[in-house]
């Protein structure tokens, strides 16, 4: 593309709301407009990122015979109250009807859609497995859209679907999706991990689940792992408290707190450390029809993972419980303990917790707390155990090594669902046996917008974008500065004998100085920058090569200049 032909505007001036450099960096370089509240408009190099993207994840796609469709944007809503997702998913999927009065959605995700196209399609084990794919526009009423693409309303995704006649097959189709999705990403150039994810209460146990997040500061995941082969979704990960020593044979007797709330003024008060003592959180799982409320323990510096919680309890909305509550369920605010409260409490202990060690709890009484509070002797309620802490840097991960936390952004994610949809929308196919039998699914997504954005917060500088090679708008930026027609026809005919090598060049040949010139460059971060520079042609008959990345320069003759190109190119992709 020739700039003098284009049309780009950059801008200096971007929105506060701004906050993350891919979101700044997207805006300044002109590649997205706002449209509205999460919704954006992919301007001309914003597409050609989203193509490529979208190419290498057809190619792999394609590879393991998955078939490409487009299922419609709009759905019936028919289909999702056969799968009972359209009370469900009320508040993230923006429903309408058209005027015939027929329900209708956007779709935010298409497990119903496929379901349906399989079930018209498939009637016998013999045309099993089935998979589909397609890249669509998605539309999610997310609460808080932010980070300009990373969580938008509506974006790109491509989402795909298997289909399986028992769970080995749906292991194999997996597995083959494992690696499609780890080529897709190797080849994107970008550092990702693969993570063990939350199967939520979407799955089962036996459910497999993994996401892959690209490694990024700005991330809003937690990635625990370790050296080894471990690694999980914090919201996932399982690991183990080392080194505490807890004291076993206290009485349990109550001291004057006056006026400490927090859990370190009370231990540093007592000369314990704060994991002797037990923090107390209170939580109201709310039903339609009913609430129910939870006391939950953690030892005194681990922090709850409220997403543990509500799947051990199995609810989709959980609440911190209402002051007024808590003082009908018999707790005293800044003082509360498993002692001497309601029964309609119920009392859940972190895996953490030693039950026959002795802590430092609140006493339910103003300004008092309990020592030598021994959970298996002093608490009368059930002693239920569950892993609801959230995992620390240091603990030890399943398989023995110490963890470390990092932060990652989710762009894809791999899901077993098993015969939830095909169960409920009644796909069935008949078995060797002549038997009717639900399906096993899976399902598999990439967000291509999200990962644009991703791409780009991994790999940036103060000047802007520093693009990988294989998702680059262009591979090379040639800024050609001069005024004479002499300089000027040479430009074009270089250009033209890159592209005609099938170089993809983006050809500044807009007449500005060399500062504004390399300025635009850089904030658009086309991995090679050419520059051919009037006064130092005339000396030396060469044009310079720079790498956006490394910053490291050469200059070339007119001769070497594809062949140069093309092995940079090579390096790089
Ligand atoms: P998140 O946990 O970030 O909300 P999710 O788990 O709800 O995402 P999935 O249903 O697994 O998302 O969707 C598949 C992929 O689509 C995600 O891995 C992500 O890359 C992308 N995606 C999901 N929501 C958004 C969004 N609001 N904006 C951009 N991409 C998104
Ligand atoms: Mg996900």
């Amino acid at each position: 593309m020739r700039l003098s032909k284009a049309s780009w505007q950059t801008y200096k001036e971007i929105p506060k709301e701004a906050e993350i450099p891919s979101h700044q960096l997207l805006l300044k370089a002109g590649m997205i407009h706002k449209s509205g509240s999460g919704i954006y408009q992919y301007l001309p190099f914003a597409l050609r990122v989203i193509q490529k993207i979208e190419k290498i994840v057809r190619e792999e796609m394609n590879a393991i015979y998955s078939q490409e469709i487009t299922m419609s944007m709009v759905t019936p809503g028919e289909l999702w109250k056969e799968s009972g997702r359209w009370d469900l998913m009320e508040n993230l999927m923006v429903q309408f009807h058209d005027r015939g009065g027929k329900d209708l959605c956007l779709s935010p995700t298409n497990e119903e859609s496929v379901t349906d196209i399989f079930r018209r399609m498939t009637k016998s084990y013999k045309q099993l497995p089935v998979s589909f794919y397609q890249i669509n526009t998605k539309f999610r009423d997310e609460i808080r859209p932010r980070f300009g693409l990373m969580r938008g309303r509506e974006f790109i995704m491509k989402d795909a679907y298997t289909f399986h006649a028992d769970r080995d097959s749906l292991n194999i189709g997996y597995d083959e999706m494992y690696q499609a999705y780890s080529n897709i990403f190797t080849r994107m150039g970008l550092e990702f991990a693969i993570v063990e994810a939350d199967a939520g209460n979407m799955g089962t146990s036996e459910s497999k689940t993994h996401e892959f997040q690209v490694i990024a500061e700005t991330g809003e995941d937690d990635i625990v792992y370790t050296d080894g082969n471990y690694a999980a979704n914090i919201e996932k990960a399982a690991t183990t408290r080392v080194g505490l020593e807890f004291s076993k044979d206290q009485e349990m007797s109550e001291v004057e707190t006056p006026n400490m709330k927090t859990i370190k003024d009370v231990c540093e008060f007592l000369g314990s450390k704060q994991y002797q003592s037990l923090k107390s959180l209170v939580y109201t799982a709310v039903w339609p029809d009913r609430e129910e409320h939870y006391l939950v323990m953690l030892l005194g510096d681990d922090e709850l993972n409220e997403l543990k919680l509500k799947n051990y309890i199995g609810c989709n909305f959980l609440l911190m419980t209402k002051e007024e509550t808590m003082r009908d369920l018999g707790l005293v605010k800044g003082f509360i303990g498993p002692t001497n409260c309601s029964e309609n409490l119920k009392v859940i202990y972190d895996k953490a917790i030693d039950l026959d060690s002795s802590y430092i709890v609140g006493a339910n009484k103003a300004d008092m707390h309990l020592k030598g509070f021994m959970p298996s002797k002093n608490c009368n309620s059930e002693k239920i155990q569950v892993d609801l802490r959230s995992a620390q840097v240091g603990d030890l991960a399943p398989n023995g090594e110490k963890v470390k936390i990092k932060k990652g952004i989710e762009v894809g994610h791999i899901f077993q669902l098993g015969d939830k949809y095909t169960k409920a929308m009644k796909a069935q196919v008949l078995n060797k046996e002549g038997k009717k039998i639900s399906p096993l699914m899976g399902c598999y997504g990439i967000g291509v917008t999200r990962t644009m954005a991703a791409a780009i917060e991994q790999n940036h500088d103060e000047l802007g974008m520093i693009w990988p090679m294989p998702i680059a708008p262009y591979q090379v930026y040639f800024a050609m500065i001069g005024k004479s027609e002499e300089t000027k026809n040479l430009g074009l005919d270089i250009y033209k004998e890159l592209i005609a090598e099938g170089i993809e060049v983006l050809f500044d040949d807009r007449g500005l100085g060399p500062g504004q010139m390399f300025k635009d460059a850089d904030l658009l971060g086309l991995p090679i920058r050419l520059t051919l520079g009037e006064r130092d042609y005339k000396e030396d008959g060469k044009l310079e090569i720079k790498l956006r990345k490394s910053g490291e320069s050469q200059k070339v003759s007119t001769n070497d200049l594809v062949s140069t190109i093309k092995s940079k190119i090579k390096e790089l992709l």
